[in-house]
């Protein structure tokens, strides 16, 4: 065992880079050559087609099967000239990951021999035999068939020779079993919801876009260590190993230069991104060794998170090349900073306004005030559900730690906004405002530009952060698909803008002049939402006390986090919104309950292997060898000097000794506690069983493990410590 790990770190140590060339020097000479996208269109479709597409991407309407039978003939042609020769509708099952099916072109012609075909039929929908996804409940086996139906707003792009077309999934009766529908009605929720404020200030706007930027925190590790380590084969974490003496405390790795070997990787990944018009703009080193950080320009939102869903798929392959392994863990180490996916989210018009962007008149910085305000208002009111949303057993290990926010939903507008606030808060009142006290208001919200200029405070310890013109939701985790908290941000925030409409008018249909009207129903939303801005850092105990008396939630539990989905409040919300009605909000709810479930139990698994067939061997053979030098020493020298010379090497006896009773007792007990959750049939009391009684024993026994690590001969280790997983480089 021991040769594996020796070999492991000799052949980590002895990898070379990997360069691969660029298509181009310029990266825009060959940004999106293997996506079918406007572009391509304009090139392969006729013009009617071309436009027919165009609108129905635009205003989100159904394509019929005649111009879809003309999309797939022009895509058909551009995949064949670019060497595809199997197309596969790409879809985000509730899973952790995505799910393909390719099929070939090809198809017999009426006289022998084939020809390459594609329909519209194709292009539009398929029948995946679905039994094997989950769907918690929503589809039995008897009756397992879903479909996927395309995406026409997010493009087709090819990959390895496969023609991919991103597509939604829903079972046979219409609920989605996917993260890519709920997340599109949400989005066309919040376009209505946003144009509709937007027409007291602009009547321009049609058109609202949600946008999103993702920040991808990611580590990378050797891949001949990687395989030495069944833990992070199986569940992509440590579940032992003691810290390395040096890991983060000096802080020379952020923003450090960028090892050779990882550069090599980071170029090649970006340049397959590019290829697929994914458009990465930084990169660099994190935080803690060998973490890393990749982030795009930000997109329109449904497309931001199939890129990023696919950028992590781009990464994972191109690793290998470079022997490496991605993990995307939030927490692959114990002691050290984890991954997050910083949501960055603002809102943007057809008009190119940014809504969550003051400008340089009274009017748009009114129209800016109101779409901050329902946004604080929306993540207090719905900061459980926004909670359930990003929680998950991995994320469980990094929120709430000193790196990551807590499970306190807050937020971060910064002092100067926060004062202007305040400020609001006083000065209009409900009483009719003179003409000076008008003017004078118009001035100052005027002024929102000059003060957000000096604005330098950035707050890193806030889960939602305003930033200057957008809001950046930093507790979603590394490894997620970001269309479950997306659209939850989006469906509360569009549910927000309903009502403030719906204040605003009731005001003026009163007799309220418009101004007066939208500023006092700002006011009071500054006022009900006051609770849930928090400048401070939000790491500190004192936040914890603050928060609570506040009365804003703080659950650690990532179970009783997710019942937040069930509750009656998101439940209506989400009816009210068209988002997803119960039966899907329950369904999905419980394929997170049996997500935790399976990670702790196969975590458990793991640990438990480990500690039996790899470190109580080694701790015994080593023990061996202590009390084979023992009685050589007492053959050796005499009683009293033996008695000295044998004292310590006692004691390490009986130390090992009671590691290895005290891990084997815990294993024994684990086992036991997973048989009795076991045979619980509902997944929400089962996910509890499995935190309450499975979970602390995945520690406890790590703790033993760890205390041998320190002890047992280096020599015959059979682990990668993690002094070499992180910084073999
Ligand atoms: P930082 O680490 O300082 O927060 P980065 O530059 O790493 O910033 O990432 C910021 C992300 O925010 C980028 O993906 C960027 O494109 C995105 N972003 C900027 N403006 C907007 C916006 N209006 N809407 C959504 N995302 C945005
Ligand atoms: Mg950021």
């Amino acid at each position: 065992m021991a040769i594996i790990r020796f070999q492991a770190v000799h052949n980590a140590n002895s990898r070379k880079p990997v360069y691969i060339e660029a298509p181009s020097k310029k990266t825009s000479d060959y940004f999106g050559i293997h996506v079918f996208d406007k572009v391509k269109m304009q090139r392969y479709l006729s013009q009617e087609a071309y436009e027919g597409v165009a609108e129905c991407i635009e205003k989100g309407h159904t394509i019929d099967r005649k111009l879809a039978d003309k999309v797939a003939s022009g895509m058909k042609s551009w995949a064949l000239e670019m060497g595809a020769t199997h197309f596969s509708h790409w879809f985000h099952p509730l899973t952790d990951g995505t799910a393909e099916k390719h099929d070939a072109f090809i198809e017999y012609t009426e006289f022998g021999g084939v020809v390459e075909k594609f329909s519209g039929q194709h292009l539009a929908q398929q029948e995946p035999d679905a039994s094997s996804f989950p769907s918690g409940g929503i589809r039995n086996t008897f009756e397992a068939r879903g479909y996927t139906a395309w995406d026409p707003s997010s493009p087709a792009y090819i990959v390895a020779n496969t023609l991919s077309i991103p597509t939604v999934f829903v079972s046979y009766t219409g609920e989605a079993l996917d993260h890519k529908t709920p997340l599109l009605k949400a989005l066309a929720v919040i376009d209505k919801a946003s144009v509709d404020v937007c027409e007291y200030f602009d009547k321009n706007v049609t058109k609202v876009y949600a946008t999103l930027g993702v920040e991808q925190e990611y580590f990378l590790v050797d891949e001949a260590l990687y395989f030495a380590r069944p833990d992070l084969v199986m569940t992509d974490r440590t579940l032992v190993g003691h810290a390395s003496e040096k890991d983060q405390q000096l802080d020379d790795h952020y923003f450090s230069s960028i090892p050779e070997r990882v550069s090599g990787f980071m170029k090649e990944f970006e340049i397959e991104a590019y290829k697929l018009g994914i458009p990465l703009r930084t990169r660099h080193n994190e935080v803690a060794p060998n973490q890393y950080e990749a982030a795009p320009v930000f997109e329109e939102c449904n497309l931001a998170v199939d890129h990023n869903i696919l950028l992590m798929d781009i990464m994972k392959r191109i690793a290998r090349r470079h022997h490496f392994i991605v993990l995307f863990h939030e927490k692959p180490y114990k002691g050290i900073n984890g991954s997050g996916k910083h949501n960055n989210w603002s809102l943007m018009t057809n008009t190119g306004v940014n809504l969550l962007s003051p400008g340089k008149k009274p009017k748009t910085n009114m129209q800016f005030l109101s779409f901050l305000v329902c946004t604080l208002k929306a993540v207090y009111t719905h900061q459980d559900l926004l909670r359930a949303s990003i929680v998950s057993a991995g994320n469980a290990l990094r929120l709430g730690g000193n790196e990551a926010p807590p499970m306190i939903m807050s937020v971060f507008v910064g002092n100067k906004i926060s004062g202007m606030l305040d400020e609001l808060e006083v000065r209009v009142t409900t009483k009719k405002m003179t003409p000076d006290e008008k003017t004078e208001l118009k001035l100052d919200v005027g002024k929102i530009p000059e003060i957000l200029l000096d604005n330098t405070d950035r707050n890193r310890t806030s889960p939602f952060a305003f930033t200057g013109n957008r809001f950046e939701f930093r507790a979603v985790g590394a490894s997620v698909n970001c269309a479950a908290p997306m659209t939850v941000l989006n469906t509360a925030v569009a549910h927000q803008l309903v009502q403030f409409k719906k204040d605003i008018d009731e005001l003026i249909n009163k007799g309220v002049k418009k101004d007066e009207a939208i500023f006092q129903v700002i006011r009071k939303y500054i006022i009900e939402s006051k609770n849930v801005r928090f400048e401070g850092n939000s790491y500190s105990e004192e936040w914890q006390k603050e928060a609570a008396k506040r009365g804003l939630t703080n659950v650690t539990s990532v179970i009783e986090s997710l019942d937040a989905y069930l509750s009656t409040k998101s439940k209506r919300l989400f009816k009210s919104q068209k988002v997803m009605n119960e039966k899907e909000l329950e369904g999905r709810t419980d394929v997170r309950y049996d997500n935790f479930t399976k990670k702790i139990q196969i975590e458990s698994r793991v640990i438990g292997d480990i500690a039996l067939s790899q470190i109580i061997p080694i701790a015994i053979d080593y023990q061996t060898q202590l009390m084979n030098n023992i009685k050589g020493l007492k053959e050796t020298f005499g009683q009293s000097e033996f008695q000295n010379l044998s004292v310590a090497r006692k004691e390490l006896v009986l130390t090992i000794s009671e590691h290895i009773s005290t891990i084997k007792a815990k294993v024994n007990e684990m086992t036991e506690a997973r048989k009795n959750a076991n045979v619980i049939i509902n997944a929400r009391e089962k996910a509890n069983q499995y935190s309450l009684t499975v979970l602390p024993f995945i520690e406890d026994i790590r703790y033993h493990i760890d205390k041998l690590e320190q002890i047992v001969d280096n020599e015959i280790w059979p682990l990668p410590k993690y002094r070499e997983l992180l910084f073999s480089r």
